[in-house]
């Protein structure tokens, strides 16, 4: 079917929930693209920062094409190998001695983590410590809790009424911080880079003072590693690179590269704090995915491939630097998460056009073209995208 065919029967059949760009996508290899009329994409957006491996990926399709000849599913009502693996694996890869729960999604590892801090405060101190709070201009995912949990207003409508018990500090404001986390807070919710606000790192001397408030009142901190972990900003997880020591992680995104799995990694001392019909999920942590999981921790977690990540962000920032442009006014970001500061408004326009002239890019915040392109992008890739980036800005 041609776009206009497709266009037409989603319009009919599907709900109106996305403003699509205007192509349909049918093959890749690499970080490249094809759409159902065969015109070429260099990929800079990955699925939102999914695909870390590229496509047509040999590991990833080898390792769940084994499995699905194996067993794809049974529940968590039986052992699996390949979740253990995938749980032995980002424990020792994090040294936060800690245990791993397995979601779908990143708002359902969020779900979990809010529930585990909830009841691990409850367990501890009783009822009433149930408060939250969360950074302005946050993203935590689209559930009824996690939109409240959310620090952007313009989540918190229509859906009355949402789950109690959230706040929200000021970014990089440490003072923001201690007025809302107060006596009735059993967790701290942040991102390191805020992605969908506007891909905008926290400052690490604000991101310390946090931890330490944290661990003097007893607070949870939840680093939400969703779209930062696995690799993306240069080391598995983004909080390595802060230096701090979080109680909880969650990360959805490229964990499975390509397939939905999602996963709450709690540290050592709230690791048990969920208990057996306290959190569940049918799928969660399933043979299939898990086998994708696997290839892809096996691959990322490996130093010398994180050097890699690190090095191609640097070139692909330095090439956007150098087109010298008077529309670009800095570029943001760690590894390969990145974002193309543009005047205020222009970024869905800079997206078009750079889509049209076959790059893959996508927002966030009022003024970022973010980047967020499969680890595995080879020079050449990075080099024509600059190619076309120049064109456009
Ligand atoms: C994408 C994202 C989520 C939500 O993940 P879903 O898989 O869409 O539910 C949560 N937190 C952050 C930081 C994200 O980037």
């Amino acid at each position: 079917m041609t776009y206009q065919q497709l266009k037409a029967e989603e319009s009919k059949y599907v709900m109106n929930t996305y403003g699509r760009f205007p192509i349909a996508l049918d093959h890749g290899e690499g970080a490249t693209l094809w759409d159902v009329e065969g015109k070429k994409y260099i990929d800079l957006a990955a699925g939102i920062g999914v695909n870390c491996l590229g496509y047509n990926n040999p590991a990833i399709i080898d390792a769940m094409t084994a499995q699905a000849h194996k067993l794809m599913h049974v529940s968590n009502l039986f052992t699996t190998e390949p979740m253990v693996q995938v749980a032995k694996k980002l424990v020792e890869k994090t040294h936060l001695n800690g245990k791993v729960f397995f979601a779908n999604s990143g708002a359902e590892a969020n779900e979990g983590a809010i529930k585990l801090a909830r009841k691990y405060s409850f367990d501890k101190y009783g009822e009433g410590r149930y408060k939250i709070v969360t950074l302005v201009n946050s993203f935590h995912g689209r559930t009824v809790t996690t939109l409240k949990a959310t620090g952007q207003e313009r989540f918190h409508n229509y859906f009355f009424p949402f789950t109690e018990g959230f706040d929200y500090a000021a970014a990089n404001d440490f003072d923001s911080v201690r007025r809302k986390a107060d006596e009735m807070t059993c967790a701290i919710m942040m991102e390191l880079i805020q992605g969908e606000g506007g891909v905008l790192p926290l400052d690490p001397a604000f991101v310390k003072q946090v931890e330490a408030y944290c661990r003097e009142r007893d607070i949870l901190l939840i680093i939400d590693e969703v779209q930062t972990g696995i690799g993306r900003t240069g080391s598995l997880f983004c909080f390595q690179q802060y230096g701090i020591r979080p109680d909880v992680v969650t990360m959805a995104k490229g964990l499975g590269g390509g397939v939905p799995v999602g996963a709450v990694l709690a540290a050592e001392n709230c690791a048990n704090v969920l208990t057996p019909g306290t959190h569940a999920t049918t799928f969660g942590g399933t043979p299939i995915v898990c086998a994708a999981a696997n290839a892809v921790l096996d691959i990322v977690g490996d130093s010398r491939f994180l050097a890699e990540v690190t090095e191609k962000g640097e070139y692909l920032k330095n090439g956007i630097l150098s087109i010298g442009s008077p529309h670009i006014h800095g570029v943001r970001g760690m590894g390969l998460m990145l974002g193309i500061i543009v005047d205020d408004g222009k970024h869905t326009a800079y997206a078009n056009k750079l889509i049209e002239k076959g790059v893959l890019a996508i927002t966030a915040g009022k003024n970022a073209v973010r980047l967020l392109p499969p680890l595995t992008i080879s020079k050449e890739e990075m080099d024509e995208a600059l190619t076309i980036m120049k064109e456009v800005f």
